[in-house]
């Protein structure tokens, strides 16, 4: 399937691991420029290079902090010196958290909303000028089946992952009579190297392996029965991406081994 992707241009946010560096792998083997962002400046340039190396794309890696209005402009300069013109944001940067509402004070409140929403919101801004440079264009954003059903252990990630699908809804609404396509995937479990960190701490006391513990999380959440792997999720994305996905508009699409307990 040509999925007619080539010598377009991305820029993907939290690219420099996990689901961001998956996806941008699978738009490089399409023949997508990529422009990736991450606080870590090390680490997103060295992916940067490999994955310019190995796909034969031009891949830039820029240090930003997402949540940083003045960084945000960084990466929209940064995209339009290195390319011109965008194709495609993805919205991914984020993390879990975890905390009770009557504990977490207002200053946890608004580093999530500005992680989750405000940076989605902000890159829009940024990026849909040089989109309509393009003539179009793709925005995607990664939210969590948290944000439709929500783990107990993280009230701030589940209510800033599901004002970010409403967020989505809303500019899909707004932008798709430029012929921009914005859309929500919420994943369930992706196996990424922080969650075999953070498996690696919660069992260093324990009998249990990281892989036991893993393995549990999978069986009691999903009838699939274990994690995905970065790749199943992020050939999704290409899809979307891509002109076979022209007529997904303003929709949330999970991919989380059937966890979700509702027909959506
Ligand atoms: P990882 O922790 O593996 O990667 C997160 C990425 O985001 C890194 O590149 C990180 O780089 C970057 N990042 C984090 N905070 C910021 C910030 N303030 N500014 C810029 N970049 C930032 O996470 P995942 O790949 O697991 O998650 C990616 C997205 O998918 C997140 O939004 C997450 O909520 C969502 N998700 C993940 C699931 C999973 O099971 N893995 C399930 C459902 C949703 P650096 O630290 O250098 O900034």
């Amino acid at each position: 399937m040509d999925l007619g992707l080539r010598g377009k241009s991305a820029v993907i946010s939290g690219g420099s691991v996990g689901i961001g560096l998956a996806v941008a792998e699978s738009l490089a083997a399409e023949g997508v420029n990529l422009l990736l962002c991450a606080r870590d400046e090390q680490r997103v340039d060295k992916e940067a290079r490999r994955v310019a190396s190995q796909y034969a794309v031009k891949a830039v890696g820029v240090g930003a902090d997402v949540t940083v209005v003045q960084d945000i402009a960084e990466v929209v300069t940064a995209a339009q010196q290195a390319f011109g013109q965008v194709d495609i944001l993805v919205n991914n940067a984020g993390t879990g958290s975890s905390e009770t509402i009557m504990e977490a004070g207002d200053d946890r409140w608004q580093y999530y909303w500005d992680l989750h929403v405000m940076a989605a919101v902000r890159l829009s801004r940024g990026i849909v000028p040089l989109m309509r440079t393009a003539g179009g264009g793709v925005i995607l954003n990664t939210a969590s089946i948290c944000a439709k059903q929500p783990l107990g252990y993280e009230p701030i990630y589940n209510v800033t992952k599901a004002a970010l699908v409403m967020l989505s809804k809303c500019l899909a609404n707004e932008l798709i009579g430029e012929n921009i396509r914005v859309n929500t995937i919420n994943p369930g479990l992706i196996l990424t190297p922080d969650w075999r960190k953070t498996a690696g701490i919660l069992t260093a006391d324990t009998e249990q392996t990281v892989d036991q513990y893993l393995d549990a999380i999978a069986k009691e959440h999903t009838p699939i029965g274990r994690f995905a792997a970065p790749e199943e999720l992020a050939d999704f994305y290409t899809f979307l991406c891509s002109d076979k996905a022209t007529y997904c508009v303003g929709s949330t699409y999970y991919v989380d081994g059937g966890w979700l307990k509702t027909v959506e």
